[in-house]
């Protein structure tokens, strides 16, 4: 058996450097919240792959129903040849997403997927090119979607001329140091000097910024998106990409809003695991490009959408929504204690939205100069002491927990030992 040195030895020579890593670790195998090297050392994961993992790893029941579906078959291509699961799928996320009136459900397989093609419907749904995204958002990596994120580095670095008709707004939070009112007077100055709302097809926004740093969209700044858009005919897209699926304490992020988007883009915990990702919309937006203008060959893979089948009835069996907000509070107390500590790295802004936790590393005790180098060391460290950790941030000095909400208090407390270890001054 090789060693975790020797594989990323291996990856190095043989698989771009542009794919990055948070760690060197090789895994041989997982299960719910704990993950096995090739050495067969332990580690207790913090990541979810991403937020991918909110019913653990291998959940058991998500597992059957993809075993059951392989026996049965394992692709025709949806345009081709339908199967139920996917129109089952369709119909469960129509009637759970907080959207108003009809609502129509399409599948495709990666995030960026997702978010391009929330963007192609609002742009057949209005006859308009114009997109306004936020800065430190992050909506994927392909042409579109990376003009659309709001990071240079490194997701535009290096990528040649963005695509035309995308423009960002600061986005707010306090330790952005942008507030609402200055967001929308950039948006103001935005529809004065560079694109006339009526040009405008889609705002897309995430209700709490992931990569971006858990920073959780303020409601007057939703309710302000919502009244521009039904003012000017723009389409309200929520990226919930990453706080999809009962993360943040609800089903859907926007529930904690009392304004309603007009399209969801969800991926990642939708299917446990395996690659789906989906556009859940009003039906009139959802309908307007023509057949074929949509879809793709994979797009809602029978094995990826059995798994969402069974993600969601793990959702209502282990009543998963509830056991986010329980997550959420025991580790932002735990958090919060850490914080006092002088033996520990001196800590910032302890946040969370349901079980999407977050806290920043700084310079010193009560500052807020982001320590992007320490961060690093600290998931480095972590990673020695047998914890998954990931960090995220514009100043790159956010550690983000994201632990499954499937995860045992035992387990979860254990992970907490280890971040304390890793934080040690
Ligand atoms: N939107 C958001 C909010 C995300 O967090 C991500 C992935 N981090 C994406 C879109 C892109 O998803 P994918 O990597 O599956 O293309």
């Amino acid at each position: 058996m090789s060693t975790n040195a020797e594989i990323f030895a291996r990856r190095e020579a043989a698989i771009p450097r542009g794919i990055g890593h948070s760690t060197p670790i090789s895994a041989q195998r997982a299960l719910n919240s704990e993950v096995w090297d090739v050495e067969g050392k332990r580690y207790v994961d913090f990541a979810g792959g991403i937020a991918v993992l909110n019913t653990g790893h291998c959940n058991p029941h998500v597992m059957a129903a993809v075993r059951e579906q392989m026996e049965r078959f394992t692709h025709t291509c949806f345009q081709v040849l339908l199967y139920e699961p996917y129109v089952t799928l369709a119909e469960r996320l129509n009637k759970l997403a907080p959207i108003d009136g009809a609502v129509k459900t399409a599948f495709f397989t990666t995030g960026a997927e997702a978010t391009e093609n929330a963007i192609k419907m609002a742009r057949a749904a209005t006859g308009r090119a114009g997109v306004i995204a936020f800065t430190g958002g992050f909506h994927g990596r392909t042409a579109l979607t990376m003009t659309m994120t709001g990071k240079v580095f490194p997701y535009k670095k290096g990528f040649g001329a963005a695509l035309p008709e995308v423009w960002h707004v600061p986005f707010p939070a306090p330790q952005l140091d942008v507030t609402v009112e200055e967001s929308l007077k950039y948006l103001g100055f935005m529809f004065k000097a560079d694109i006339d709302p009526a040009r405008v097809a889609a705002i897309i926004i995430e209700p709490v910024q992931g990569e971006g740093g858990f920073h959780q969209a303020p409601p007057e700044l939703m309710r302000a998106l919502r009244k521009i858009c039904d003012e000017n005919g723009i389409v309200l897209i929520a990226d919930e990409v990453q706080t999809g699926y009962g993360r943040t304490g609800k089903m859907f992020a926007m529930e904690h809003y009392d304004v309603k988007p007009d399209l969801i883009c969800v991926a990642k915990s939708l299917a446990g695991g395996f690659p789906l990702s989906g556009v859940i919309g009003k039906a009139a937006i959802m309908d307007a490009a023509d057949p074929g203008g949509l879809g793709g060959t994979y797009a809602g893979n029978p094995l990826a959408v059995a798994a969402a089948n069974a993600v969601l009835d793990v959702f209502e069996k282990d009543k998963l929504v509830d056991r986010a907000n329980v997550i959420g509070e025991r580790i932002v107390a735990r958090l919060k204690k850490m914080q006092q500590r002088n033996d520990l790295l001196p800590m910032a802004a302890v946040r969370a939205v349901g079980a999407m936790i977050a806290f920043d590393i700084v310079k010193e005790r009560g500052g807020e100069v982001p320590d992007a180098e320490m961060t690093k060391k600290v998931t480095q460290r972590a990673t020695d002491e047998g914890l998954i950790l990931l960090s995220c941030g514009t100043s790159f000095n956010t550690i983000r927990i994201l632990v499954p909400l499937t995860a045992e208090d035992a387990i979860i407390d254990e992970g907490l030992d280890k971040l304390e270890i890793a934080m040690s001054a």
